[in-house]
């Protein structure tokens, strides 16, 4: 069990691809070879390109470690910011996440840039949550949804995995979050989320009770992609499923109206492993990331990889519409060999579209 069946409308069920078949239809038709590429749905926006942490899994770590000279800029000008939010609300971009790429919070304006695109579009974060001030905690409040990466439930583990002693700060400021949402009356969904590694794996209930204790609304736990080549000592790593498996069941168990459990596995295999069941790259159309240089790629997974560099877009954010839905772009996608990528963020929304859009294998003339 992934989530309740009460909850199985929820922002990590994969088969939300299928509200976006519109998109999926345009994105074949312009496949076959017509001009118009819609608008990307979500732009995933890197404002910082570094972090206080030290996560020996951290997918982004040969970017921010080990090729930093490559970055034209670490930080997103803030007056571009703005101008860039504008734009890319103008065009139809529903949602902003921002994200790393580094750790958003450490830019000194990120306030600033979450209220000003809130009143435009739905804005999410993902952090570490070790760094809090007044501005910050209250533009967190005009948030969809804030995904904290804790992945521990205690000080040892938490020093082990993610290199740095911050337990203590990342509860205490969970505990402002959670106090100042309440006082705000905010919407935002405070998301605890713990990745499954060799190191955490007996400790997952632990973490989950503490984030229910913590007052957040929601607990993600899942596996660890740790064999994308670009990790430091990738392997397949080994993970006990069967007291994993426990641990999210009791999990399952605290889980009340008030708060939320995903154990989401259906990205992997049976043994928590990269799998693939999809045989195109078709879906990255739905989301555009664009890092702190202004530079945009074809996909999530591959940021920051020169060969999936799609253009950019500083100093003028209009300069999206150049290469968005060109020849290259669409040349791009089709160069891309799957059995090359890890872990797809998309995996299932690729699934989707040449099942249900190539293939029609819903009937859906038939509903
Ligand atoms: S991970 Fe690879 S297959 Fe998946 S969407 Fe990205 S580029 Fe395509």
């Amino acid at each position: 069990m992934e989530w309740s069946d009460r909850n199985k409308f929820n922002s990590f069920n994969s088969y939300k691809g299928l509200t976006y078949y519109k998109n999926y239809k345009e994105i074949m038709k312009w496949m076959d070879g017509e001009s118009y590429l819609p608008p990307p749905v979500e732009c995933n926006l890197d404002p910082y390109a570094a972090c206080n942490l030290n996560c020996y899994f951290c997918v982004v770590q040969r970017y921010i470690k080990h090729h930093r000279e490559e970055i034209g800029m670490s930080e997103l000008p803030a007056d571009y910011s703005h101008r860039l939010i504008d734009f890319l609300s103008d065009w139809g971009v529903r949602g902003l996440c921002i994200s790393g790429g580094g750790e958003p919070t450490l830019h000194r304006e990120l306030p600033n840039l979450i209220n000003h695109a809130s009143e435009k579009m739905d804005v999410s974060l993902v952090t570490n949550i070790t760094v809090m001030n007044t501005e910050l905690i209250k533009s967190m409040m005009y948030c969809k949804w804030i995904a904290l990466s804790v992945d521990a439930g205690d000080r040892y583990m938490y020093r082990l995995i993610k290199g740095k002693d911050m337990f203590k700060t990342v509860v205490e400021n969970i505990g402002m979050l959670t106090r100042e949402r309440e006082r705000a009356k905010s919407h935002v969904s405070l998301c605890f989320k713990f990745l499954v590694l060799p190191e955490n794996q007996h400790f997952i209930y632990e973490a989950c009770k503490l984030a229910k204790e913590l007052g957040v609304q929601d607990f993600h736990a899942r596996p660890v992609d740790f064999e994308r080549e670009d990790i430091e000592g990738n392997k397949k790593l080994d993970i006990d499923i069967k007291i994993v498996k426990e641990q999210f069941e009791k999990c399952h168990e605290i889980e009340d109206g008030n708060f939320h459990v995903y154990t989401v596995t259906h990205k992997f295999d049976p043994e928590f492993h990269v799998k693939h069941d999809f045989t195109r790259c078709l879906a990255t159309p739905l989301v555009l990331p664009i890092l702190t240089d202004g530079n945009a790629y074809l996909c999530v997974d591959r940021k920051m990889e020169s060969k999936f560099k799609l253009g950019s877009c500083y100093p003028d954010p209009e300069s999206i519409l150049e290469w968005w839905g060109s020849d290259a772009h669409r040349d791009l996608i089709k160069s891309v060999n799957i059995n090359e990528c890890s872990r797809c963020t998309w995996s299932e929304y690729n699934r989707q579209i040449s099942d249900t859009v190539i293939e029609d294998r819903m009937d859906l003339a038939f509903p």
